[in-house]
């Protein structure tokens, strides 16, 4: 059970995979990606097992320069490739990784999407098909974003991809791990700073309830109230 997330690469899908597979040690039972070339072009691809398994589902037309990826281990739902993450909107706008527990999951479907078909079991889907909801109701996507993520009991580190506007990530944290990468001309994000080592050693921590908006060049950090925040990166040193 992990996250991660690469923009501004022209190798998003390596990224991706090689961060997964350093955050194998976490646990696992399903694994996928969601990549975009910002060119009109996008794949969803999710596995049950290994990462080598997703691995070997992925095509060599499976290409980007932004995209996100997950490791799950459930706690909602079966492990089944529709419980495996990414998970999207039904109108296929909005992509979401996620680690942690919603707690009041059910009670959110019931409340706000009780007209929403679900095609899968998880609280997280709740969570997606909740920001597309607010999306059409006319929010922008950053405060479609804030207002699901509002509403929300229990852990979560999220990344979010819209399609239509994939020149940003949006993340967020709330009592599980997660870390920005800063690195030149590009940004990642990671449960864990080991996964994204191999592409930079400059992090950013994040506190709890805190939202982030990353671009190719920008790390924009605000609170769930929508402060914002100033915070520079450390290093991690790794010691071979
Ligand atoms: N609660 C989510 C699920 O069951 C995420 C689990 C995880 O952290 O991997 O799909």
């Amino acid at each position: 059970c992990g996250i991660v997330g690469v923009i501004g690469k022209t190798d998003a899908t390596a990224v991706l995979l090689g961060g997964l597979k350093r955050l194998e040690y976490r646990g696992y039972d399903s694994a996928g990606v969601y990549v975009n070339d910002q060119a009109g072009h996008d794949h969803l691809v999710k596995a049950v097992g290994k990462i080598a398994a997703l691995e070997a589902a992925i095509g060599p037309d499976v290409q980007g320069v932004m995209g996100i990826g997950h490791t799950r281990w459930a706690t909602n739902g079966k492990p089944t490739e529709a419980n495996a993450h990414p998970h999207v909107s039904n109108d296929e706008r909005f992509y979401l990784v996620h680690n942690g527990v919603i707690t009041n999951a059910a009670a959110l479907r019931a409340e706000y999407l009780s007209d929403v078909t679900f095609a899968s079991d998880t609280d997280t889907e709740v969570v997606v098909q909740l920001v597309a909801a607010f999306a059409r109701a006319g929010e922008a996507t950053k405060a479609a974003f804030r207002h699901a993520l509002q509403l929300l009991d229990g852990s979560y580190a999220f990344a979010l991809v819209d399609r239509l506007d994939p020149t940003a990530l949006y993340i967020a944290k709330n009592k599980s791990p997660l870390l920005i990468g800063k690195g030149a001309g590009f940004n990642v994000v990671a449960s864990d700073a080991l996964a994204m080592l191999d592409q930079t050693d400059q992090f950013v921590a994040l506190n709890d309830e805190e939202i982030v908006t990353l671009t190719k060049t920008a790390i924009q950090i605000e609170t769930l109230a929508g402060d914002p925040v100033t915070r520079e990166p450390f290093t991690v040193h790794l010691d071979a």
